[in-house]
């Protein structure tokens, strides 16, 4: 009898709630690529000294992952003495790439092909003279190795993060406009039309990586079937950080949360249908904690986890 009491107690203390996963979530073919390569490396060289130059992807759990299998992380090449250095999946600038090997160091290069890619496309533009913009946010690697690969041949580029921005750049007559992988697609169109407004010969090519767009998609798709979209993703994580932000353009609460523990149930309290979805850094273990936390220590019934391609 104290048995059937508690079990009923447990269900009326459970609220019902619905889970509904993006379509997409999680880890991108790149950040894929670029872990199972550095993993890779460790089991090829078991003795050697590895280390990556700055997390390869912008995840604490990658990285403590990496840390765990005796993968080291330097943030700069000077802390690098000796063995293999494992660059990082966003690029890096060509002057790295000299320097780690004037050092004698093993290089294994892990840009995704995406972000390759975007290098050519911005070195195309600067050898037909197009004044380069880059619509990006200043400071993130990808955005320093594009800087530096520009900077190799005597170019440069205006990095900005708005057509506000753009309006405070003089343009002159030829305008090559190119993307951060991870931006708004729908950012690098806006900038694109304003610099045409002001500019006769705009060149843009679309740098934009087509998993950025299906992670947007799918996490705009979902959060407008939803009461309060969690987003999983490292701290650091400019994609996370971009699918918590459209999340919440479409009118819902949404939190960004590197970890389950980080949960306030007040976010949750009432809702009946929560959203989740995740980084393109985001490991599956982690976005599996935060749906288990979400569904009362279990999966949802019909939990399956689609990676973008
Ligand atoms: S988000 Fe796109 S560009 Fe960045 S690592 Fe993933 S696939 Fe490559």
């Amino acid at each position: 009898m104290t048995a059937v009491l508690s079990m009923d107690a447990a269900a009326v203390r459970k609220p019902v709630r619905k889970i509904v996963l993006a379509r997409s979530a999680g880890f991108c073919f790149g950040v894929r690529r670029a872990v199972q390569i550095a993993m890779q490396e460790r089991k090829s060289r078991p003795t050697d000294s590895i280390t990556t130059l700055g997390p390869v992807v912008h995840n604490e759990q990658v990285s403590a992952d990496m840390r765990r299998s005796g993968i080291g992380c330097a943030p700069t090449l000077s802390e690098v003495e000796q063995g293999t250095v494992v660059m990082s999946a966003h690029g890096i600038a060509p002057a790295v790439r000299r320097d780690a090997e004037q050092r004698g160091l093993r290089i294994v290069d892990v840009t995704c092909p995406f972000v390759t890619k975007l290098h050519r496309s911005a070195l195309e533009l600067a050898s037909k003279n197009y004044q380069i913009v880059l619509v990006g946010d200043p400071g993130h690697t990808e955005v320093k190795g594009v800087i530096g690969a520009l900077a190799d041949v005597g170019a440069t580029a205006s990095v900005i993060g708005s057509v506000e921005e753009l309006a405070e750049i003089p343009l002159g007559k030829k305008v090559g406009i190119v993307s951060q992988t991870t931006q708004y697609a729908t950012l690098f169109a806006a900038v694109t039309a304003a610099a045409t407004l002001r500019a006769p010969d705009v060149r843009a090519l679309n740098t934009v990586c087509g998993a950025t767009e299906e992670l947007q998609d799918a996490a705009i798709e979902m959060a407008k079937k939803v009461d309060v979209a969690i987003v999983v993703g490292g701290k650091q994580s400019a994609n996370t950080r971009r699918l918590r932000e459209l999340c919440a353009a479409q009118g819902i609460p949404a939190y960004h949360i590197e970890t389950a523990d980080e949960i306030d149930p007040r976010w949750i309290d009432g809702a009946e249908v929560i959203g989740l979805t995740a980084g393109a850094s985001t490991p599956d273990a982690e976005i599996e904690k935060v749906a288990r936390c979400l569904n009362h220590g279990e999966l949802p019934p019909d939990w399956i986890l689609t990676h973008p391609d």
